[in-house]
């Protein structure tokens, strides 16, 4: 079983180099059923789990494989951002915003934590010396109810894949674009070279 197993990740694997060969920048999970598309980046944390087959093969999908021999667990569907803005039904990632659009510029702003907004979900929240905190999931203001004549956010509160920091609201803080990150270059290296591709373009 573990030989049949292996030797469908190295086909899986194979799948994927030649997506990544031909240009494609962009993964849909859930392809088949178009309600349920989403567009990451090949970058994305939540893919991880995807991308490593050993391990997207848990040992209850080996279990299936051997009563079900056509059982596959799921692989993402690879593309460019022009096949992705050709999908009638697609959403966006909220961890990797992919930028399906392919208009976005890189570039890292420097705010206070109380600045933070709903449109900065999905960009990677940065100390103000630029080390990575995670991508911003949610932000959330919250007010005490001592706040006497002050207006700000007493705490800044800010979900990312890595946990939740909470922020003084005049803390500075830098928000940066995903594509530009140490951590999101790497992990696309990892993906690259899992599937035996050198690093660079
Ligand atoms: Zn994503």
């Amino acid at each position: 079983m573990d030989e049949l197993v292996a030797q469908i990740i190295d086909e899986e694997n194979a799948v994927v180099r030649a997506g990544l060969l031909r240009g494609a920048d962009i993964a849909v999970t859930h392809m088949q059923t178009p309600g349920n598309r989403v567009a990451h980046r090949i970058s994305c944390s939540s893919l991880r789990d995807w991308f490593d087959r050993t391990l997207a093969w848990p040992s209850y999908s080996r279990q299936r494989l051997q009563k079900d021999r056509n059982f596959r667990p799921a692989l993402p569907t690879l593309m460019t951002r022009g096949e992705a803005r050709a999908l009638i039904k697609l959403r966006s990632c909220k961890t990797c915003a992919p930028n399906i659009g392919g208009d976005e510029v890189p570039r890292t702003s420097t705010l206070f934590a109380q600045g933070l907004k709903s449109h900065h979900i999905g960009r990677i929240l940065a100390d103000e010396h630029g080390v990575d905190i995670g991508t911003i999931q949610t932000v959330i203001f919250t007010r005490s109810s001592d706040t006497e004549g002050r207006f700000d956010a007493d705490v800044v509160t800010v979900e990312t894949e890595n946990g939740t920091v909470h922020l003084e609201p005049r803390t500075r803080m830098q928000v940066r674009t995903v594509l530009e990150t140490p951590t999101a270059i790497a992990r696309e290296a990892a993906v690259r070279t899992r599937v035996g591709l050198p690093v660079q373009d």
